[in-house]
């Protein structure tokens, strides 16, 4: 949801359906994940099981430790029972007879055996946490940054933070808590065990109550798992709204907005924390409701065992502690599937939206060709929904050393088409061609390094200026980054900061003016050398003086390269040796300027705007 609209449809990903069937009032074809039960277990089941082997000796330890801590109870009460009876001789325990010194030196070893395997136990469940953790953020993220610029572009804001941060801290809390899960389940067994082997008939009746008890809760999972499911879309809305806020804070201060603003937040948040809390309360009272049913239980087989006259007291105590104990190992684990209900729709989510990352690959083969230029179009079309193209019948050919001058309304599809110039999209129709190369075929490092673009908007990041201008690129020195400066004419302006290009420019580069940042984004274009370079309006944001210095930047380039320039502002189209004019998605001329006014009244018009006879 975005702050003050609706819901953004997700494009790019498979995304598709409602929160879940039972999730009343859900948003049908809002970016969530059709959530099914079975769907969170299978991929629980595929993120452990890289891990199987540490959960095999998790499972191990904790088998293991839970056999030590019953022999110790059983031990424990027939050592009380000697002591209260006066005797020298333990037992029978397991049909067994110890002499008090040896019960005592066994209790003692298997209490501090089991401390070691419990130890053991919780290293290794911290270990499969963290290594989880970290997989579902690279995973999540080096999908992201491998899936196509279409699919990034169309990611509501701030939806990928909120998967990175609070959801995958929530699949970490999931694997947690199923560790926790694993252990409570096995040391019920081996307390079973060891309670079978102390009197199978009233392990039996432990066995029942808790299997009654588990049943009756089952509903109660289920709504955990629906509220949960709401909860955390409801996160995710938040999150895109809150994004959305920080983008606006200009505007809210300009226009008085922020009572407006406050108001929408607050609601937000209220929506939020109240999905939250009801889920909290359902994860809450369960425990409880499961310790007295529990109790209960505890109470019924003791009635039980009274009723048919049992009164061996050693046998009794046993069964007591072992059953209480077991019981409180059955509420961790009620406990623990509570929880993981909860967090099954985060793992699913997460793994849905991976899914659709990796279903739209950015594109790219693994042809070298011998040049980006000669660069041709063949008839192309593109459109964003089947409904409607953006552009159509674009078809020219670009030589080497060349300036085109592109021209157009807003919304004609100018940028549509320097983005299949980047190759960041492909074609719905037609053909592009880097020397003879379909553009798909060729491969993208090698086209990355020979295509640089300079946007409307100069992107700067926290860090210094030449950081900026190298933008994470091997093999740029001090002097490259000195030749592009002087070229986009920013070098005076690096040279005047108090560390000169180590200068460090806080947070998105905001101590620059625009005129400065843009030129520093078209040092950071030039100082890999392209052989083809794209610019998207990038004066159209500009004064007169920053204006006219980046013209002077583009004429010394003039012939040196070949220059695409998308541009609203007829002055910096003065170096172009062609301008091709775009409108209502079509190209309606392409001629050089001259020709270009008698074949174009858009040509002539804006030109007459620009007050350029
Ligand atoms: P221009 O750069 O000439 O102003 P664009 O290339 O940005 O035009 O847009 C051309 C058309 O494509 C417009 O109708 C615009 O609404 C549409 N469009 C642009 N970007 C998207 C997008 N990401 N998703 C859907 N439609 C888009």
């Amino acid at each position: 949801m975005t702050l003050f609209g609706g819901r953004r449809q997700a494009s790019g990903g498979r995304r598709a359906g409602g929160a879940g069937g039972s999730d009343k009032g859900s948003d049908k074809g809002s970016d969530t994940v059709a959530y099914s039960k079975r769907g969170g277990w299978t991929v629980m089941g595929r993120l452990l099981t890289p891990h199987k082997g540490r959960i095999a000796l998790l499972s191990l330890a904790s088998f293991a430790s839970a056999l030590l801590e019953a022999l110790f109870i059983v031990l424990l009460t027939g050592i009380g029972m000697a002591l209260v009876g006066g005797k020298d001789v333990v037992g029978p325990a397991y049909g067994q007879y110890l002499p008090m010194d040896t019960a005592l030196a066994v209790a003692c070893g298997s209490l501090v055996l089991r401390v070691i395997l419990s130890l053991i136990a919780v290293h290794l469940s911290a270990a499969l946490t963290a290594v989880v953790s970290t997989e579902q953020r690279q995973r999540l993220s080096h999908a992201f940054l491998h899936t196509s610029w279409s699919v990034q572009q169309a990611e509501p804001a701030g939806r990928l933070q909120e998967l990175l941060t609070s959801f995958v801290s929530r699949i970490t809390q999931a694997v947690s808590v199923l560790a926790t899960a694993i252990t409570a389940s096995l040391s019920l067994v081996a307390f079973l065990a060891a309670g079978v082997a102390v009197d199978p008939l009233s392990t039996a009746a432990v066995l029942f109550a808790l299997g009654l008890v588990g049943s009756v809760l089952s509903p109660m999972r289920r709504a955990i798992r629906r509220r949960s499911t709401r909860n955390a879309r409801a996160g995710l809305d938040f999150a895109n709204a809150v994004s959305e806020l920080g983008a606006l804070g200009l505007e809210m201060q300009t226009y008085g907005a922020q009572g407006a603003f406050t108001d929408r937040i607050d609601e937000l948040t209220a929506e939020s924390t109240l999905t939250q809390r009801r889920t909290q309360v359902l994860q809450g009272a369960q425990p409880q409701i499961y310790t007295s049913l529990a109790y209960g239980a505890v109470l019924a087989g003791l009635a039980a065992l009274s009723l048919v006259g049992f009164r061996d007291l050693a046998v009794i105590g046993a069964v007591m502690l072992l059953m209480l104990r077991s019981l409180s190992y059955g509420q961790q684990l009620s406990n623990a599937s509570a929880s993981i209900a909860g967090f099954l729709p985060f793992l699913e989510w997460v793994d849905e939206v991976v899914k659709g990352y990796a279903e739209s690959p950015a594109p790219g083969g693994s042809v070298r060709p011998d040049g980006v230029v000669p660069f041709e179009a063949t008839d192309v079309a593109y459109a964003y929904t089947p409904e409607r193209t953006a552009l159509a019948g674009v078809t020219f050919r670009l030589e080497p050393g060349e300036a085109l001058g592109v021209i157009g309304p807003s919304g004609a599809g100018k940028s549509t088409l320097a983005q299949l110039l980047l190759g960041l999209r492909a074609p719905t129709n037609g053909t592009l061609r880097a020397a003879g190369v379909p553009l798909e075929d060729v491969d993208r490092g090698w086209w990355s390094e020979r295509v640089a673009f300079v946007a409307q908007d100069a992107r700067l990041f926290t860090g210094t200026v030449a950081e900026n201008i190298r933008f994470f690129r091997d093999g740029i020195d001090a002097e490259d980054l000195r030749t592009a400066a002087r070229q986009a004419n920013i070098l005076d302006d690096i040279e005047a900061l108090p560390q000169g290009f180590d200068t460090h420019l806080g947070e998105r580069g905001n101590q620059l003016s625009g005129g400065q940042r843009q030129r520093l984004s078209i040092a950071r274009a030039l100082v890999g050398r392209p052989e083809l370079l794209i610019l998207d309006e990038p004066t159209s944001a500009l004064d007169g003086i920053s204006e006219a210095l980046i013209r002077t930047t583009l004429s010394q380039l003039h012939g040196r390269l070949t220059v695409v320039i998308i541009a609203h502002r007829m002055s910096t189209l003065d170096i172009c040796d062609r301008i091709m004019v775009i409108e209502g998605g079509r190209m309606t001329a392409l001629d050089a300027p001259g020709a270009l006014r008698s074949d174009s009244e858009f040509y002539r018009n804006a030109l007459a705007v620009a007050g350029i006879a």
